[in-house]
């Protein structure tokens, strides 16, 4: 540990951080949901609330405290900030005989979060693997990281819903921040002890007003941190699945799962390691104007796997056994992590509840019966 903060010193963080050039975002109350916004203090952030997710269900209530981090992960995750859900490619004009073309205006923000989570990092990271770790490299999305600035807040209370713990992401950060901070309750004050994650972190914070931590503070951190372990909602045992599922493609359970599951989308738009997009080409009624953008779509809507004049996932337990042997299988082999990192949200935004750590081990039950 390096560093404490007092609660009026994430204000200054924030003004450097502005002063820096930097958009910062933060998690704030939207609509009855923490979503990232762009703030300009910390009195905009969601302060005393606490959310209860379940499957199928997410509300949040007023805690008993004035905790600025007591939530577990927002609707939304840097997935919205780093890769939007539309992005415009190109536009073209008609003029007399001929069709002008012009790509679309390229954004080069600098973008500052505070308060990701260990989970949502571990996505991050996967993010960076996929989309920039190729031959072919998304450049939107690499102007949106360069010199993109992370501190992320460990959790200390994870939600039902939660197993990053299995998936080894959380419940601290240990990748892909700048800096990261512990909340603590400490003789009636709030304090953020921290730690660095890179040479940029310790130069912004230079201008902060901070001082080391005393050994009782790094105690509490650690056990608040191994609390939170104790307490992980939900669990999922990752041995040997790949393997799994790669070899279960004809199990019942699919065709199960699928009598409940609306292919609505909502797990892939909610998931931090999704990406998949496709292009959508408009124009104006007199042919005189037309645009290319890119949204993010999803394996579960039929169209996304027309080919060959078909869709060739056109049962509903086909495009969800294509999303969960992906995520959980196929991704391991062609990545080499897998593409969950255990946040919850497609359980707490699934409309009917559907829940993975719960159905694979039915599944491995049936199969050992
Ligand atoms: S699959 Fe579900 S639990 Fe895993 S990262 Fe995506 S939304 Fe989170
Ligand atoms: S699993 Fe749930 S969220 Fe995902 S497509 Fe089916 S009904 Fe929608």
């Amino acid at each position: 540990m390096s560093f404490v903060l007092v609660r009026s010193a994430l204000d200054q963080l924030v003004q450097v951080l502005e002063q820096d050039g930097y958009d910062v975002y933060g998690p704030v109350v939207v609509d009855s949901a923490i979503r990232y916004q762009l703030v300009h203090g910390i009195d905009e952030l969601a302060i005393g609330v606490r959310d209860v997710q379940g499957p199928g269900h997410y509300s949040l209530v007023e805690r008993s405290d004035d905790a600025m981090f007591g939530y577990t992960v927002g609707v939304a995750s840097l997935k919205d900030l780093f890769f939007p859900p539309r992005r415009a490619v190109w536009s073209s004009v008609r003029e007399g005989g001929t069709l002008r073309f012009e790509p679309a205006e390229r954004p080069e923000p600098k973008i500052a979060v505070i308060g990701a989570r260990a989970c949502e990092l571990a996505a991050l990271a996967i993010h960076d693997t996929v989309l920039l770790g190729g031959e072919y490299k998304d450049a939107d999305y690499l102007r949106r990281r360069t010199d993109s600035f992370i501190v992320s807040v460990d959790c200390t209370e994870p939600g039902e819903v939660c197993f990053c713990g299995s998936m080894g992401t959380g419940p601290a950060a240990t990748t892909h921040f700048d800096l990261a901070m512990t909340e603590l309750l400490v003789d009636g004050e709030w304090e953020y002890v921290g730690r660095f994650g890179s040479e940029r972190g310790e130069r912004i914070l230079e201008r902060v007003t901070h001082r080391h931590p005393d050994q009782i503070e790094i105690s509490l951190v650690r056990s608040a941190v191994s609390g939170a372990s104790d307490a992980m909602g939900r669990e999922l045992s990752t041995v040997g699945l790949p393997e799994f599922l790669a070899s279960h493609r004809e199990h019942p359970a699919w065709a199960d799962i699928a009598q409940r599951c609306l292919a609505c989308g909502n797990c892939t738009q909610a998931c931090p390691t999704c990406f998949c997009v496709s292009t959508l080409d408009t124009a104006s009624l007199d042919g005189s104007r037309a645009s290319r953008e890119l949204r993010w779509d999803s394996c579960f809507s039929l169209d996304f796997s027309f080919m060959g004049g078909r869709p060739h996932r056109s049962t509903i337990d086909a495009r969800y056994r294509q999303w969960l042997t992906h995520k959980l299988s196929g991704w391991v082999e062609q990545f080499g992590t897998s593409g969950c990192v255990g946040c919850g949200r497609c359980i707490t935004w699934c409309p009917v509840g559907i829940d993975f750590t719960a159905e694979i081990p039915k599944m491995m039950e049936r199969v050992d019966a």
